[in-house]
């Protein structure tokens, strides 16, 4: 309890799979406090940029407030009721597979297990997935494929005991920030070794002793190679290969298999698989490059059959992790929200296990095959398969594969339901019924992380508006259709017990998920729940899995699976000879709908781009801070292009997090091909082929304004700032009046202007006030505009004399693009300090400035510069 009187509450962070635990503090005023709890075993205390500014997320900006229909606030009773009809009516005429649920990995355990309990058990479809489906489907199937069950064997402190941490496709540093300062300490601390294995060279590789800059969906063929290895070099652990099966045919399999396709050197493949045969203790770590691919399941399994064959899982500091990228993915998996499985890691295919849950359920209607995968449902919307479709808490529009077509599948479903915490996504857009949902800090329930972990999340402000949680929505829809009594529920607790009781049933059945320990948990006991990691029975609670050699196949043996290489589906050729790479951003979160409200975030990376390489730049004719446009057979965008050799020749990369609402022109899933691995379904979302060319814009420009802006042109993105909004333009139209245009961008219809105009040169500078206060200034240019934004961006609203020079006073430096979002440091101040001051290390700069010194996810960005800065003076 704190002085105000408020007191802290244990809960755990929305955004990653690494399931950081957070303690909260209200504030009494609708905001709220938040730092890294010291005893989650996640994270003991630390929080990554994301995390530590979840209080800037909290606030009632975007909000959807009230249920409404058609555009139109409704009342509850209205939506829901619409809701059940429309349902049980497209059920009755076209049968239970004439409607699907598309759910999301930031629902909690509760609200999945509903949703799924109402779609497999009461409606009689299985089409609910999840878009976990893009995110670590491939883990899944791989998982299943060797282990008889999808389960992960280890546990965060295998991190800590290796001695050997391999990062596959993983940009550790940016997307699991505190697993990787983890990864870093055990470095320090025991030097272990770290490699990375990925195309791209990522802020990962800085802390890395080996990188691996393989070709695009290689790594079958690379790790095929390295079980080739452990066999010649008698590093097989034979006692251990008494409990698998298919070793022999793995290994021909691997001898059959050609390093070539993967673009290393003999002696750098060499080099890790000889360091990963001597070294014991490996954990191979994966992530979304070894998922997100059309042989992904191949890929785990190539991975796998090395663990299995020389015993090292199940053991401390050995096995493979693959860490997710939801904060409840595993909880997903767990319940039964992809497709093709029920609850528990019970197999829908396997009529004792769907007898059982029908049993516990008291089902009228199970469905005795998978429902549609993601890709396959959206198809399925696109030609009418699909009557009524409900999306919960993600937004397919922006971040499904061949976006614009799914975008235009759901705008011609018969009736579509979006429930959410935010009004205006893509999505939303297109509901006929949109239904408001309580947000993180709001609701209660569990979530799993990716070492099986479950932690509470728990309400510390009251539900926004007329919000709901997820569960109660789908329980009284479920009651709505008719099956009240099976929908009966008054608090997550019992949900929760009741799954607990399920997952005995499945234990019973071999399972490996069992959390029957919990089933007589009381509400206080619910309340108090600590981080749990499962199994939890009478006789175990947690630990690690397989270090005895057990399985869950039906024999109780593990798999070792032939694979072999096969290339990404898309081919390149002289129309698209670039290969597109897609992912995250250091301080984005998915479709950037709340982290794009904390001006701190944004000051990372405040504009889309696309890296190339600089040989693909000067061949294309693309100089820096062009916009190029990129073509796929699927869609095109419009970018900034960064010119880096982090990226190979031949291949680009750009990020996923902008949508219709912040860049229209850089909703990149339009341009991936809706292809997916044959066995899990996961498209492959790093691997499309492109074209890319110089924009040929006919002005650029840049403004800042205290509102949000509208703009109007063929290129532009916006972002949210301390002082309102900046935006990057960019037209193809000449435009005749650029005064007008101003006030027309900043929503006002007059103003104060100041305006410097050079129309030969297609210069124009206005700035608009009020009361002597800047409300906006607009810079345009016929090339890329040349002005200090970060200074800008902090004038809105400020006297702001001056403002039209675009620099700042010659006493008031430029901060530059923010590096370190804590401590709100951005390049331009870090290099004067590296430079002026001569700091030589990352501890040294933050002694200085303090830049790096909270969550540490910035750390590798330091060491770039510094290690630029040293090689900048060496060449002077
Ligand atoms: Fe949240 Fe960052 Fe922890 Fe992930 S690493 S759970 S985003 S604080």
């Amino acid at each position: 309890m704190d002085g105000a009187g408020f007191p802290e509450t244990r809960s755990t962070c929305p955004y990653c799979g690494v399931g950081c635990g957070v303690l909260l503090r209200a504030d009494g005023q609708g905001g709220l406090d938040v730092r890294g709890d010291p005893d989650h075993p996640a994270n003991r205390g630390r929080l990554c940029s994301k995390g530590s500014a979840l209080a800037e997320t909290v606030g009632l900006e975007g909000r959807l407030l009230a249920p409404r229909i058609d555009g139109q606030d409704a009342t509850w009773d209205d939506a829901l009721t619409l809701v059940a009809d429309k349902f049980r009516a497209a059920i009755d005429t076209h049968g239970p597979d004439s409607v699907a649920f598309y759910v999301s990995g930031q629902l909690l355990t509760e609200d999945y297990y509903i949703a799924n309990k109402l779609m497999k058990g009461f409606i009689g479809s299985a089409n609910i997935d999840t878009n976990s489906r893009l995110c670590m489907a491939s883990t899944v199937a791989g998982h299943r494929r060797a282990f008889g069950t999808d389960t992960v064997p280890g546990t965060y402190e295998d991190l800590d005991e290796a001695d050997l941490v391999v990062l596959v496709g993983s940009n550790l540093a940016w997307c699991h920030p505190v697993l990787h300062q983890r990864v870093l300490a055990a470095k320090q601390a025991r030097g272990t070794k770290i490699v990375v294995i990925d195309p791209r060279r990522t802020a990962t590789c800085d802390g890395a002793d080996m990188h691996l800059p393989l070709q695009p969906g290689s790594d079958v063929a690379l790790f095929n190679r390295l079980l080739v290895t452990l066999y010649e070099g008698g590093a097989l652990d034979n006692a251990y290969l008494r409990h698998t099966q298919g070793f022999d045919a793995a290994l021909d399999a691997a001898f059959n298999d050609k390093t070539a396709v993967t673009g290393l050197s003999d002696a750098q493949i060499d080099a890790f698989c000889q360091l990963w045969m001597r070294t014991e203790k490996v954990v191979t770590v994966f992530s979304q490059g070894v998922n997100q691919s059309s042989s992904g399941s191949d890929k785990v399994n190539a991975i796998l059959n090395c663990h299995l064959a020389t015993g090292r899982i199940g053991q401390p500091g050995m096995g493979p992790l693959s860490v997710t990228g939801q904060p409840n993915a595993m909880g997903g998996r767990e319940v039964g929200g992809l497709a093709n499985m029920l609850a528990c890691h019970l197999d829908i295919e396997n009529p004792d296990h769907r007898a059982a849950v029908r049993d516990f359920w008291q089902a009228p209607a199970m469905p005795e095959a998978p429902g549609l995968k993601a890709v396959d449902m959206f198809r399925a919307v696109g030609d009418g398969r699909i009557k009524a479709l409900w999306i919960i808490h993600t937004n397919p529009a922006v971040s499904m594969p061949d976006a614009d077509a799914v975008r235009t599948a759901i705008k011609g479903c018969d009736f579509t339901v979006v429930s959410d915490i935010t009004a205006q996504t893509d999505t939303a857009r297109l509901a006929d019924v949109l239904l408001p949902a309580t947000a993180w800090a709001e609701k209660e329930g569990t979530v799993t992380n990716s070492d099986r972990t479950i932690s509470r999340q728990r309400a510390v402000l009251p539900a926004t508006g007329q919000a709901r949680p997820d569960w109660a929505i789908l329980a009284e829809v479920g009651a709505r259709m008719g099956f009240a009594k099976a929908f009966d529920y008054a608090t997550p607790a019992e949900i929760f017990r009741e799954y607990a009781a399920l997952s005995g049933i499945a234990g019973r059945l071999g399972r490996d998920f069992d959390i029957s320990g919990l089933k007589g948990l009381t509400d206080a006991g619910y309340d108090r729940l600590t981080p749990t990691r499962w199994p939890v029975t009478e006789a175990r609670q947690g630990g690690r899995f397989f270090g005895d050699g057990a399985f869950f196949h039906a024999d109780g043996k593990a798999r070792l699976l032939p694979v072999s290489h096969r290339a990404p589906a898309a081919k390149t050729a002289p129309r698209y000879p670039f290969r597109l790479n897609t992912g995250r951003v250091r301080d984005q979160w998915h479709t950037m709908t709340r982290t794009g409200l904390s001006p701190r975030l944004s000051a990372h990376l405040a504009e889309p781009f696309l890296d190339i390489h600089p040989d693909d730049a000067r061949a294309q004719g693309i100089v820096p801070a062009d916009l190029v446009r990129v073509t796929s057979p699927q869609g095109r965008a419009i970018l900034r292009a960064r010119i880096t050799d982090a990226v190979q020749p031949g291949q680009v990369f750009a990020p996923m997090h902008w949508t219709g609402e912040t860049a229209p022109s850089a909703r990149i899933d339009a341009l991936v091909a809706p292809v997916t691995d044959p066995v899990s379904g996961q498209p492959e979302s790093k691997a499309s082929v492109v074209a890319v060319q110089p924009f040929a814009a006919a002005w650029y420009g840049f403004a800042v304004s205290r509102t949000d802006m509208v703009p109007d042109c063929a290129y532009w993105a916006r972002m949210r700032t301390q002082a309102g909004w900046r935006a990057e333009l960019a037209g193809e139209a000449p435009v005749a009046d650029w005064e007008a245009e101003a006030l027309r961008l900043f929503g006002l219809p007059q103003g104060e202007t100041a305006v410097i105009l050079d129309a030969a040169r297609g210069i124009a500078r206005v700035a608009v006030f009020a009361g002597g206060r800047l409300q906006g200034a607009l810079f345009v240019a016929p090339e890329p505009v040349a002005v200090m934004r970060d200074h800008l961006a902090t004038l809105p609203g400020q006297e702001a004399h001056g403002v039209l020079s675009g620099r700042p006073p010659a006493d008031m430096p430029d901060p530059g693009p923010v590096l370190c979002a804590c401590f709100n440091v951005g390049v331009g101040t870090l290099l004067r300090a590296i430079e002026g001051d001569g700091l030589l290390s990352v501890d040294a700069v933050g002694a200085a400035l303090q830049a790096g010194t909270n969550c540490g996810s910035c750390k590798p960005e330091i060491a770039a510069l510094l290690r630029a800065a040293q090689v900048r003076e060496a060449a002077e």
